[in-house]
């Protein structure tokens, strides 16, 4: 074993698709190429896009491609005091504040809050946001190559803790990716502009900083995300190889000649090659997966 720590940390808001075969699918062969361990992580901070009964059928869908985590999965809905405490810390230091501002409020600033709150301060509950001083983050990915975001121009202050009290992604994923100890992110492109916002959260909370690597996404026939909410072509637990040979195909990678999951899994990672991984985004297999050969 090495140092190296991947993790998969899908949300539980529909069934396994494509898409999210990939993002695992490539978390894993990372992690085993570096001799490292693979975690999973359900985040279903979200209840309101969370569908009953989801969370076990996907990590019994993983299990069933032949991918299973190396240590317990962890589960944010049971973390939240972790979560709470990283809000106190950063309103403690003064970095966060409270909000009562509505997207519509917002509508007038392209969506990017104007630090004095359009909203006046009312009974409700108020998002508490992440004041974004003059923070241009730079980071290299190793799919898309080096990055840069202006956070303050083009995110502003964004939200860390929701009005409805749920805590917000961006900083419940970086409290459990440092909780995790992982040391590369590897997840779909669809994050890679969500990582600025996750590297100034670390900086702020004294967290490392984990490497990152974006694979590219799957897209439905009309050039969007394929997504789980859309039911978009769930893949077969009953029938992994097909799905299984066209993720890999989408990362670019040899598909071997192997008739059982283990086998083909196998000779996968030892075929892998990360520089077979291009940035572009395909639709080529989306519809072809679930085909039996
Ligand atoms: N839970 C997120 C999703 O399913 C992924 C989070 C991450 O990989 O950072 O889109």
């Amino acid at each position: 074993m090495t140092g190296y720590r991947g993790r998969f940390a899908p949300s539980p808001t529909g069934r396994l698709h494509l898409g999210s075969l990939v993002a695992a699918l490539g978390s894993w062969l990372f992690a085993r190429a570096a001799a490292g361990q693979w975690l999973l992580r359900v985040e279903d901070l979200d209840h309101e896009r969370e569908v009953p009964g989801a969370a076990q059928d996907m990590l019994a869908t993983l299990a069933a491609f032949g991918m299973r985590s190396d240590e317990p999965v962890i589960v944010q809905s049971e973390r939240i005091e972790r979560y709470a405490a990283a809000l106190r810390k950063l309103q403690a230091a003064g970095h966060a504040y409270p909000c009562w501002c509505s997207r519509a409020d917002l509508e007038a600033h392209a969506g990017i809050h104007p630090r004095d709150c359009v909203a006046k301060p009312t009974a409700r509950t108020p998002a508490w946001r992440l004041r974004v001083d003059a923070a241009r983050i730079d980071f290299d990915d190793a799919i898309c190559g080096p990055q840069r975001q202006d956070l303050a121009r083009d995110v502003g202050d964004f939200v860390i803790w929701r009005a409805d009290d749920v805590c917000a992604y961006q900083l419940a994923v970086v409290v459990d990716d440092a909780a995790q100890g992982v040391t590369d992110v590897v997840r779909g492109a669809d994050l890679l502009d969500s990582t600025p916002r996750q590297i100034l959260l670390q900086q702020l909370l004294g967290l490392p900083r984990p490497r990152h690597a974006h694979l590219p996404l799957v897209l439905d026939a009309q050039g969007g995300k394929l997504g789980k909410q859309d039911a978009a072509c769930p893949v077969d637990a009953s029938n992994p190889l097909p799905a299984l040979r066209a993720a890999l195909l989408h990362l670019g990678q040899v598909i071997p000649r192997a008739d059982s999951v283990d086998a083909l899994l196998r000779e996968a990672l030892r075929s892998f090659d990360p520089r077979r991984i291009t940035a572009s985004s395909s639709s080529d297999h989306v519809a072809a997966h679930n085909a039996s050969r």
